[in-house]
């Protein structure tokens, strides 16, 4: 049985598909949408098509960009001996958020973790290693967050990376056990990045 019109229903549904959307919340943003004037529903609905159809990865770094080059690529102000991994584009803002780091960036997209069949393979490590093979880049820092797969991905990444004579750094995290980069306060994020530790 329906219990909406079919376009109330499917808006629903779609809305019951983002992350963190039950289906009481998708019903209460669907009816918001409904009372909404329909100028600002029509800016919303092109703001998610432009920001799809619009962005794309950066060939380098793999940043989401509209130009590629990303503009952090092309900044030539940017130290180019220094690359800070991370695990997603949001992570790269955060830290971006906090002045603290001039270098370049490299986002994985993604993180190890077994229990969801995701491996090495399937990160953008194969380009990172591409990246270093010119001998510019002298320093590694590993931004990847301080949980389970976070932590598999760093050392995975320094056994493959301290043997090609590269200065390896983590973050010290003061950053929660268990937390998300992006979650990290500024002040906290720039410690860490400040602080951060050769590994072994
Ligand atoms: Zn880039």
């Amino acid at each position: 049985m329906l219990y909406y019109a079919e376009p109330v229903a499917r808006l629903i549904a779609e809305l019951n598909k983002l992350p963190g959307v039950g289906p009481k919340t998708a019903q209460r943003l669907a009816f918001h949408i409904l009372y909404s004037p329909p100028e600002e529903v029509r800016a919303l609905a092109e703001a998610i098509l432009a920001a799809k159809e619009r962005t794309r990865y950066c060939s380098l770094c793999g940043n989401l960009t509209e130009e590629d080059p990303c503009f952090l690529c092309r900044d030539d102000s940017r130290d180019p001996s220094v690359i800070c991994v991370v695990e997603e584009p949001r992570d790269l803002v955060a830290l971006e958020r906090t002045r603290q780091f001039r270098g370049r960036y490299h986002v994985l997209h993604g993180a190890i973790s077994p229990m969801e069949g995701i491996g090495p393979e399937k990160l953008r490590i194969k380009e990172l290693l591409d990246r270093l093979k010119d001998g510019t880049v002298k320093e590694v820092v590993l931004a990847t967050n301080a949980d389970v797969e976070g932590e598999a991905t760093a050392l995975y990444l320094a056994k493959i990376l301290k043997p090609l004579g590269l200065k390896v750094t983590r973050l010290a995290y003061g950053i929660p056990v268990g937390g998300d980069l992006e979650y990290a306060d500024e002040v906290t994020l720039a410690r860490a990045f400040a602080g951060r530790r050769e590994m072994d």
